[in-house]
């Protein structure tokens, strides 16, 4: 027997046309490129993303075309997530950060029709212009003033555009599976692979994200969107955020930690979320530059930090300067992403701040919707005993099912598990513990040593800023670790007083064979160490044997 419930679509239009009603004067916030502070609402976004809507329709793109955006976090950004998507059209969000061929491959194997971009990437699209015959015209995100003398057949100015399209389309109903945006992994070795989200997945992802252990945002939140909108759906913030009402901050391009305070004070920021490395300069900074009566004064509740692994010492910081939870998410692009958040439990009410601690530096536990599981090299089941290490595999209804046009083939198995490539621990209360990418694990001697956690470890060391732990080949033991070390400014850590520090606290087999030190660490992209780099660097590094 069915239910006797009314079935609606879900779809991105119902969370405009829901703030524009009920929270049509909650700011939206942003700092231009150019460094100028704008400020809309949700009202003035939901008229301007009808507008865009229109017009879309007049060049004549078709339901299922593709617009793509080269640009930075903005409201013109934001307000494009909804005007391309409600109308049925996939909005292809690009990072800008990638390589030119990289782009390239990308955006002609998305078949982007048009192109939104902010005018300082007008040097990028001048150099990718001549490589993508698909692109039928370029937008520069601005007014009539400040439009780029771009050399690019059909420019058009964004502001003109809006201006001139009618304001009252009317956001049409369709099928929830239909597809709504676009992203494209960042892959290391390989050529990216699109990962397509539909409005029903991104709906339930958004609410999911609301849920109490997650980033349970609400009507008076103040959110500092760091997460880029070209990565992962900036994980979820436009749509999580504007769910809950919650007024949203987006800072441009400017996340050095000078900038981002000043919008942490000026604008009441309660949630912040952005990945380990902005944390990390922004606490060295704060410490550096700020008073505690300074940092009193924040409004900062939550800081949500995800896309890697997150170091103690700034969960720690968080803590002892701003009286702050950190809480640690896990997902991937191809996950929507959140999958797992590191909210407490009942039963650590009241532990010890080193227990709490623990559980913080894990990668969460799984949200409702989502289902983690670990799995053997054979594939077999491994227990949930938080000993058992393997490969962390994901299954539910924001999980990609296949990429963008098949590349890849079959990413799921028989009973709808996706590998993550992740290598994973899993307590018996839920909790997720990262070691590794399956790339990236030291086997030594059969057994696998984690990158990881000897990092997190380094990374506590007073003198060390960042670390990265790569595996090199060894005629004994296969492969060993060696610690790579950017240190604090100013501080000049000998090897012997690191490898004093991890001795103490690691098995004495995982202990790093040797230790360099560099200027900086390379970064991906999307602000991961870039291992492969390192590896090419320092991959032929040691000469012990034994
Ligand atoms: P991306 O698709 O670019 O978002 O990258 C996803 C990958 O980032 C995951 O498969 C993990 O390897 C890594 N990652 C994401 N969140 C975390 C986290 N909290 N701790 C450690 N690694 C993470």
């Amino acid at each position: 027997m069915l239910g006797l419930m009314q079935n609606r679509p879900l779809l991105i239009s119902e969370i405009l046309n829901y703030v524009e009603r009920l929270h049509p004067e909650r700011e939206i916030v942003s700092r231009d490129p150019d460094g100028i502070i704008h400020r809309t609402n949700y009202g003035e976004i939901a008229g301007r993303a009808r507008r865009l809507a229109s017009a879309l329709k007049g060049l004549g793109l078709q339901p299922g075309d593709r617009f793509a955006t080269l640009a930075w976090n903005t409201y013109r950004h934001f307000e494009i997530y909804y005007g391309v998507t409600g109308s049925g059209l996939v909005l292809h969000t690009v990072n800008p950060r990638l390589f030119p061929e990289q782009l390239q491959y990308i955006m002609n194997h998305a078949e982007d029709a048009y192109v939104g971009f902010d005018p300082v990437f007008t040097p990028l699209v001048e150099s990718l212009a001549p490589h993508l015959p698909g692109v039928k015209g370029w937008i520069a995100l601005c007014d009539r003033e400040h439009m780029p003398k771009a050399q690019v057949a059909n420019l058009i100015c964004y502001e003109e555009l809006l201006a001139a399209a009618a304001p009252d389309f009317v956001w049409p109903s369709f099928d929830e599976n239909t597809a709504c945006t676009l992203c494209y992994t960042s892959g290391t070795t390989g050529n990216p692979k699109g990962v397509l989200y539909s409005h029903r997945s991104t709906l339930l992802h958004g609410l999911a994200a609301n849920a109490a252990d997650a980033l349970a945002f609400s009507a008076r939140d103040s959110i500092l969107m760091v997460v880029p909108l070209f990565h992962a759906n900036a994980w979820s913030l436009p749509f999580s955020g504007a769910m809950a009402g919650a007024k949203l901050v987006l800072p441009g391009p400017k996340l050095d930690p000078e900038s981002l305070w000043m919008l942490m004070e000026t604008e009441g920021i309660t949630k912040a979320l952005g990945i380990p490395t902005i944390w990390l300069n922004f606490i060295a900074w704060v410490e550096a530059n700020k008073t505690k009566e300074e940092i009193a004064r924040l409004k900062l509740k939550l800081v949500g930090s995800g896309g890697a692994a997150v170091p103690r010492a700034t969960i720690e910081k968080f803590r002892d300067l701003f009286g702050v939870y950190v809480l640690q998410a896990w997902g991937m692009t191809e996950t929507s992403p959140l999958a797992t958040t590191g909210a407490p439990l009942a039963k650590h009410e009241g532990v010890a701040q080193s227990e709490l601690i623990e559980m913080q530096i894990k990668q969460g536990r799984q949200v409702f919707g989502i289902e983690v599981g670990l799995f053997g090299k054979d594939g077999e089941r491994l227990p949930h005993d938080g000993a058992s290490v393997g490969e962390l595999k994901v299954r539910g209804n924001w999980v990609i099912s296949g990429y963008f046009k098949g590349v890849g083939g079959q990413v799921m198995d028989a009973e709808g598990w996706f590998g993550t490539g992740d290598v994973a621990a899993i307590d018996p209360d839920g909790y997720v513990r990262l070691t590794d990418r399956l790339k990236d694990v030291i086997k030594s001697g059969g057994e696998w040593i984690s990158s990881i956690e000897i990092e997190n470890i380094a990374l506590s060391h007073p003198d060390v800023f960042e670390a990265a732990v790569i595996a090199i080949p060894h005629p004994v033991w296969q492969e060993r670790p060696l610690l790579i070390v950017h240190p604090r400014p100013g501080r000049t850590p000998t090897k012997e007083s690191i490898l004093d520090f991890l001795s103490t606290r690691i098995a004495k087999w995982w202990m790093p064979d040797d230790v360099v030190f560099v200027e900086s660490l390379p970064h991906t992209a999307t602000g991961k160490l870039l291992k492969t780099e390192l590896r090419k660097t320092f991959g032929g590094q040691l000469a012990v044997a034994g």
